[in-house]
């Protein structure tokens, strides 16, 4: 699995240390495709929803190569509405948080422009805005982009759909030729790519797959403590009753604990891991497509390769950090016609990587609590 830790990033000590304790620890798949390009200095185009972590993508990109002692605005921000700008100012803010004096100021409109020129005359090093207001101070001459040298279109299409497109022209016209340009946007249509194709230099694209037809699986999540885990999977069977099972494991020793544990209580299951030889593998196979077997155990690595598609339903015994690990996992479900069926257990400690499932899909979750399951009779 790649590394997604923010430390596999050259980043700062001021910007890991801050990270750390804002309990961000690994890199939301956005941001694990994109900071790598963008600490590098490139142009990019990244495709990814709502709530998948963009504003620390750019933001951490911007703060690394930030220097507070020329108080001129090094990096702007573009954003369609004032809520998002205000949004994306207060999360730079915190990831600043340990870099002493950073100034940052948002030009949004529906505040008076005046103090706004006056905030600007005293200096800053980071411009958050939308884009009528920002053009205001570029024509009134309040606003110098000279010394620039990030530009960030946030939402870009959103802001097409808004009717900011010759704002963002007339803006990117301020700004210093030699810049690195990072647009965001959650859709790429035609008139986004003519946007970038005049504004980017040579750009990386990244895209982060949404959930996708997060309305053909059934999701749901069950908060449990850490010593209920084997009996809840045992209750989700009896409850669910699916034809067959794929059941994903963090680790190794958790397959087989609860191999033993489900072949106690009768029900045929197998773990398949790494230390099989091919044989035993393909005999496992066999045996679960022909549901002699009907719950297989499996951790992330030993699933890998497999072709195990249409399953009854899938069980995260554990909630993987890895969101896009997830995504994997739960696709797996479904047959044909058939919804699938994806169920989670979740301790308090793996909260943060379900609430990261929640931001990837940009819906809420659906919970339901252990003790409405019922073992179905035949
Ligand atoms: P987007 O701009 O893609 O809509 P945001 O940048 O606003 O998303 O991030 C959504 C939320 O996720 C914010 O509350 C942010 O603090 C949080 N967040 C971002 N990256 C991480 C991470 N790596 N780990 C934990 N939380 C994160
Ligand atoms: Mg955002």
């Amino acid at each position: 699995m790649t590394d997604t830790a923010f430390s596999s990033l050259p980043l700062l000590p001021a910007l890991l240390d801050n990270l750390q304790s804002l309990g961000f620890e690994h890199m939301t798949p956005i941001q694990a495709q994109s900071l790598p390009l963008i600490l590098e200095g490139r142009d990019l185009i990244a495709q990814a929803k709502t709530g998948s972590g963009k504003t620390a993508a750019f933001g951490l990109g911007v703060l690394q190569k930030l220097d507070t002692n020329r108080l001129v605005p090094q990096a702007l921000v573009v954003c369609p509405t004032r809520e998002l700008a205000n949004q994306v100012a207060q999360e730079l803010r915190r990831l600043a948080r340990l870099i002493p004096n950073v100034k940052l100021l948002t030009l949004c409109g529906g505040a008076a422009a005046r103090p706004q020129a006056e905030s600007l005359g005293r200096g800053a090093h980071l411009v958050v805005g939308t884009p009528g207001r920002i053009q205001d101070h570029l024509e009134r001459g309040s606003l110098d982009l000279s010394g620039l040298n990030t530009l960030v279109l946030d939402e870009a299409d959103r802001m097409v759909d808004m009717g900011f497109y010759d704002d963002i022209v007339a803006i990117a016209s301020h700004c210093p030729t030699l810049r690195q340009t990072l647009l965001f946007s959650a859709t790429y249509p035609d008139n986004i790519r003519k946007l970038s194709a005049r504004f980017l230099r040579n750009p990386a694209e990244v895209k982060v797959e949404v959930l996708h037809d997060a309305g053909r699986i059934e999701q749901i999540f069950y908060e449990i403590n850490e010593d209920q885990r084997l009996d809840a999977v045992v209750k989700l069977l009896a409850h669910f009753r699916p034809v067959s099972t794929l059941a994903f494991c963090n680790t190794k020793i958790r397959s087989h604990e609860l191999v033993e544990r489900l072949q106690f209580e009768g029900i045929s299951a197998q773990a398949i891991h790494g230390d099989l030889e091919q044989r035993e593998r393909d005999e496992i196979l066999i045996q679960f497509a022909n549901q002699s077997c009907t719950v297989l155990v499996a951790t992330d690595v030993a699933a890998r390769g497999l072709d195990i598609q249409h399953l009854g339903a899938v069980i995260n015994v554990d909630v993987t950090r890895d969101t896009e690990v997830h995504v994997h996992r739960i696709g797996r479900s479904g047959r044909g016609e058939q919804k699938g069926l994806a169920l989670s257990l979740c301790t308090p400690e793996e909260m943060r990587w379900a609430d990261l499932v929640e931001q990837y899909q940009g819906a809420p979750l659906k919970w339901a609590d252990l003790k409405s399951l019922r073992p179905q009779s035949d």
